[in-house]
């Protein structure tokens, strides 16, 4: 029987786990299987192409939130044109009911952890023994007993893409909005087995590793023991973790404090800091905690750390928004990710729809269109906002400039009006060249915020000429006499070739 496992990955440079779990545990089918991935950027119709190309018997497609139309339009094709073909879908996608995307076209869908019941299935299959039941419900492997999917990743992937690894399963958390809030708890993979994996991956030249552990600060002797797996290496690396605000406890900040510059990146989820709407989704909040945690990552580490803020959440005003990325901007310099609310099949966020008058799309990624508390308006305006924001304060681009924005006015409301400004020139978010950026930047600040041209300027050229090779922009060249001499002295810390 002849396997393809695919999935469109939302990116080239990302890889699917997923799929190599599945095939590391196909046992006798493994020889008869392959892994085909694409991305999301490619034609689905050369993608079907490419599929039936093996004359596959079964197509095995990991479904995600990123790529469901893809999925629903591949299914499509495939159908249509090799309806002889099997078609089964997995993934977090399909997982819980209602399916949002069409994928009637499907022959099965595997719910929920697909190692043990996809080999199942194949084999029932082959066997001439197809269930009768379409939808195939959730399994809970042993994660000890799973075969790792380590070995799966080609020198190809270890060269040109992050390499994706976990040490456990699920979250104990509850918060409403996210699919993991679902897990009945958390589980954890040998360690030992799970270790000797890593050591194999960097021995194969591994270099970026992105943990998928939601929590990857829960559980400490777990922790401690990949950190010192890292911090044992000499070689550069760049190592991805999920942390939870709130649990640094001494042994872990120890060994975070060691890591070099740009090793460690560190996704805080903070979501929301506002107690009343942390409990309406039933998010745990530490405020102490957390405030202190962030102090600590943003002066005592080099961790490259960024930290997660949600627009929408039932309940949350503009202004509740607004405090909280004040808030945020005030404890850290890193970057603040704005993220639109989103309705994930199965969560328990639609309890609120009713009181809160929580209206999403149906269409992925299912962002929230509007509520009692903000208008269809409000969420588009700030999805620029988040946009803009993306633009200015998180690519570093304008790393001292962009303060000029809000100096000493709220951050959100000054930041705001900018977006509205902005808007009004551009009439879209994107497609704005950083040239274009930048000298809207210039203008917003001296004709809108009637801020001193010189002084502007000054910020900006110590900004964008911190890339070898830019050129001084042309909307800044006549205030640029000051940082040229200081270059040419030595005393601007640019070089004099890029002057
Ligand atoms: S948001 Fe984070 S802490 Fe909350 S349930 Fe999801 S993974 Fe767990």
């Amino acid at each position: 029987m002849n396997i393809i496992l695919t999935t469109l990955n939302a990116r080239y440079t990302h890889s699917a786990i997923g799929l190599r779990y599945i095939y590391a545990n196909l046992k006798d089918l493994q020889s008869d299987t392959q892994i085909l991935e694409f991305s999301i950027n490619d034609a689905i119709q050369t993608v079907a192409e490419k599929l039936l190309a093996h004359n596959p018997d079964v197509i095995g497609i990991g479904t995600y939130i990123w790529n469901a139309t893809h999925v629903a339009e591949l299914l499509h094709i495939l159908k249509k044109v090799s309806p002889e073909t099997l078609l089964i879908l997995g993934g977090p996608e399909v997982t819980y009911t209602p399916f949002r995307a069409n994928f009637d076209d499907a022959d099965f869908i595997v719910q929920g952890e697909g190692e043990v019941s996809f080999y199942e299935l194949c084999k029932d299959v082959q066997n001439q023994e197809t269930p009768k039941e379409k939808i195939l419900p959730m399994t809970t492997p042993n994660l000890k007993e799973l075969t790792l999917p380590y070995d799966f990743y080609t020198d190809e992937d270890i060269k040109n893409r992050y390499i994706y690894v976990e040490v456990s399963r699920g979250c104990p958390f509850e918060c409403e909005f996210c699919l993991s809030s679902m897990d009945e708890k958390v589980r954890a993979f040998d360690l030992d087995a799970v270790m000797e994996s890593f050591e194999k991956l960097w021995d194969r030249g591994a270099r970026n590793f992105k943990f998928v552990d939601r929590t990857f600060n829960l559980n400490m002797k777990t922790a401690n023991r990949i950190l010192d797996f890292f911090l044992e290496k000499e070689d550069t690396y760049f190592a991805h973790f999920e942390v939870i605000p709130d649990h640094f406890p001494d042994s872990i900040k120890t060994k975070m404090k060691q890591f070099p510059h740009g090793a460690l990146q560190l996704e805080v989820g903070i979501q929301t800091l506002n107690l009343e709407i942390a409990n309406n989704v039933s998010r745990q909040l530490k405020l102490d905690k957390i405030k202190k945690n962030i102090l600590f990552l943003e002066n005592e580490t080099d961790a490259h750390m960024h930290l997660d803020l949600i627009v929408g959440l039932p309940g949350e005003t503009l202004e509740s928004f607004g405090e909280n990325l004040d808030t945020l901007v005030s404890w850290a310099t890193c970057e603040i990710q704005i993220g639109i609310l989103k309705k994930l099949s199965g969560t328990y966020i639609n309890r609120h729809d009713e009181t809160y008058g929580m209206v999403y799309s149906d269409i992925p990624p299912y962002d929230i269109l509007k509520s009692k508390q903000l208008s269809f308006n409000d969420i588009q305006t700030m999805k620029r906002f988040a946009r803009f924001w993306d633009l200015t304060y998180n690519s570093g681009n304008f790393k001292k400039s962009v303060h000029l924005i809000w100096q000493e006015k709220s951050v959100y409301e000054s930041f705001y009006n900018f977006c509205m400004w902005m808007y009004g020139q551009t009439d879209s978010t994107w497609k704005i060249s950083l040239q274009r950026l930048g000298e809207l930047l210039f203008h917003y600040l001296k004709d809108v915020k009637n801020l001193n041209a010189q002084e502007i300027a000054d910020s900006m050229l110590e900004d964008m000429m911190k890339l070898k090779g830019r050129a001084i922009p042309h909307y800044l060249k006549v205030y640029s006499q000051n940082f040229t001499q200081n270059a040419k002295n030595g005393t601007s810390g640019f070089n004099k070739r890029q002057i």
